[in-house]
């Protein structure tokens, strides 16, 4: 699978999430079609935690669609912690960390090592 890009309505709503679920974290499924993450999916149990130091994989729901992740990282840097790394190549290949102040510039796009990577934005 190659994304191109990510929804620019997508991206809008993990930021508007982040703002929303702050000060606490939220985690949730990124989803493709045809190359583009245009959609998420909630993951049991995860949304609005005070923390993501534990989830496990076998709850996530079987899916080809499965492009990566998103969460926030309300009163961190916007880089994976070694948590974050533990489980991304679980989740995907792309994984997107939104945080304060949640404007449009407050997100970057990781790989599932944790190495930053260029998402481009699709009106
Ligand atoms: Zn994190």
């Amino acid at each position: 699978m190659i994304v191109k890009g990510i929804r620019e309505e997508l991206l809008d709503l993990l930021i508007r999430l982040g703002e929303s679920t702050h000060p606490r974290e939220f985690l949730v499924i990124l989803k493709e079609r045809d190359g583009i993450i245009e959609e998420l999916d909630l993951v049991p149990g995860t949304i609005s935690r005070p923390s993501s130091a534990s989830f496990s994989p076998e709850m996530l729901p079987l899916d080809l669609h499965k492009a990566g992740s998103a969460h926030s990282h309300p009163s961190g840097p916007l880089r994976p912690s070694d948590a974050d790394l533990r489980y991304f190549s679980s989740m995907g290949r792309y994984h997107i960390i939104v945080g304060p102040p949640y404007t449009r510039a407050d997100w970057r796009c990781f790989t599932a090592k944790g190495e930053p990577c260029e998402l481009e934005v699709i009106p």
